[in-house]
């Protein structure tokens, strides 16, 4: 059995207080990504795990728990947020520091596991881990962009602390050779297969046989000689010099579980799960009141993220008669900040019966998060039928519960220019060399066109020497 507690860093967004001061120039640019792993990435690490005999407890808060009759939660969103998780620290210590400050008393049973941005300046490392000791560090950057490089991630990290290194496990550490590319060892844990090998090996692997294609990328430089490297799964070292140690209770004190309080917290699960689900779209509902032909008026636009993660949002209006622009940032549906936000938006509608209103929106990742087309009656010069009030339909026709709105000024108004929303972000699962250029710390675009294949393999290891100081294991920075 393995316990795995996971946190994560606010959004940088939600860190800069943006929700309640959106106006600040941080906001403009501030990263509404958020680090949270999926449901689905921690279930797929835990059936991985199963599949070879060993039980992974995770507990990432209220958005995921598999640990049955255990209502206490300390996974989840934790601290603030950082640009450089380990700038002007010792990244070995504070991964000691995190040992003391997420587990406490549950390092004993628990390992740590943080997500979060960049660990330094133009550091694209993707993580960093305590070999053979509790805690990891997973640097969920810019240049990760699928659930896969995650989840290969966390399964690479996690592996350090299990006593595994790139070439296999520490318990033969003397007898095999060390690299970090040994041809024909297929675990996460080689940087050759880190993205594409989600397993740790279950096999002896021996030296021997063509190179494979993945020696010939970049910066890699892989081992020819002989070895013999046993399998990990067989070779896992479960225990360190915190796990296993008498602290006490650590959490369960032998009382009765209580029912009540582990129902409210499945319930909340389950509905976090079906807010997961809904990542990325939008909700809108349209109202327009008292329209009339050629004359000045508005539609109310009520715009809602059901989901569970804030998310940057980018809104474009199009009538017969003109175009309209929006971007907000709303909060996921169970944080602290609004997920919904009224846009007013001036029309001045033509003489026809109904005004056809399109609405798109557009999600931070480029995608389309909803896209229809309301039919808005208008009270014609003809004064044929006037009526009072007219509305457009919803798209789910769900009932919304009126909640407080906040009230957005626009200062926009009828413009003919509608901008282009932006690409979709490359959908290629495993090669983020196909991605755009990302942006630096600045927001600047990088001029040059990066290899990502050459700069998201590097990874620091540290080796620690339990309850010690380590060795660092540092690959060099390919990138
Ligand atoms: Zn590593």
């Amino acid at each position: 059995d393995i316990f795995l507690q996971m946190n994560w860093m606010p959004s940088e967004f939600e860190s800069r207080g943006c929700f309640d001061n959106p106006q600040q120039r941080a906001c403009a640019e501030a990263n509404t990504k958020s680090y949270r792993p999926s449901a689905d990435v921690l279930q797929q690490l835990v059936d991985k795990f199963d599949e070879h005999g060993v039980n992974l407890h995770i507990d990432a808060g209220e958005s995921y728990s598999n640990i049955p009759n255990y209502a206490e939660r300390h996974g989840g969103e934790y601290g603030e947020f950082k640009r450089y998780y380990f700038q002007g620290v010792m990244p070995g210590l504070k991964l000691m520091d995190n040992i003391d400050e997420l587990l406490g008393n549950r390092s004993a049973v628990f390992r740590s596991g943080m997500i979060g941005d960049s660990m330094g300046p133009g550091n694209y490392s993707v993580g960093l881990s305590l070999v053979g000791d509790n805690a990891f560090y997973v640097a969920n950057h810019e240049r990760m962009t699928t659930d896969e490089q995650l989840r290969n991630t966390i399964m690479h990290e996690l592996g350090h602390t299990l006593g595994l290194d790139h070439n296999g496990s520490t318990k033969f550490a003397n007898e095999v050779p060390k690299s970090d590319y040994l041809p024909n060892y297929y675990s996460v844990m080689n940087y050759l297969y880190q993205f594409s090998h989600f397993d740790y090996s279950d096999e002896e692997a021996v030296s021997g046989g063509p190179l494979p294609q993945e020696c010939n990328r970049p910066g890699v430089n892989c081992y020819t000689g002989d070895y013999r490297v046993p399998a990990d799964w067989d070779n896992l070292i479960i225990n360190t010099g915190h796990i296993g140690r008498p602290v006490g209770a650590a959490g369960v004190d032998g009382k009765a579980v209580d029912a009540k309080a582990l129902q409210a917290v499945e319930a909340r699960a389950k509905q976090f799960a079906a807010a997961e689900a809904q990542n990325g779209t939008a909700e809108v509902a349209l109202d327009a009141k008292k329209l009339q032909a050629g004359k000045k008026g508005e539609v109310t636009l009520r715009v809602k993220n059901p989901g569970a993660d804030l998310d940057r949002y980018d809104i474009q209006v199009v009538t017969p008669n003109g175009a309209f622009h929006d971007a907000v940032v709303l909060g996921g549906a169970f944080g602290q900040a609004d997920n919904e936000v009224t846009v007013k938006v001036p029309v001045v509608p033509g003489n026809a019966a109904v005004m056809p209103v399109d609405v798109k929106v557009t999600n931070g990742k480029g995608a389309t998060a909803f896209e229809d087309r309301f039919a808005v009656d208008v009270e014609t010069n003809a004064k044929a039928a006037p009526s009072d009030a007219m509305a457009g339909a919803t798209n789910t026709g769900a009932a919304q519960a009126p909640r407080p709105e906040k009230q957005r000024e626009t200062s926009q108004t009828l413009t003919t220019k509608v901008e282009q929303p932006a690409k979709p972000a490359a959908q290629d699962k495993q090669e983020p060399a196909e991605q755009k250029p990302a942006a630096d710390s600045q927001g600047n675009a990088k001029a040059e066109s990066p290899n990502i294949a050459a700069i998201v393999i590097p990874i620091i290891a540290i080796l620690a020497i339990i309850g010690g100081i380590a060795g660092v294991v540092g690959s060099g920075m390919l990138g």
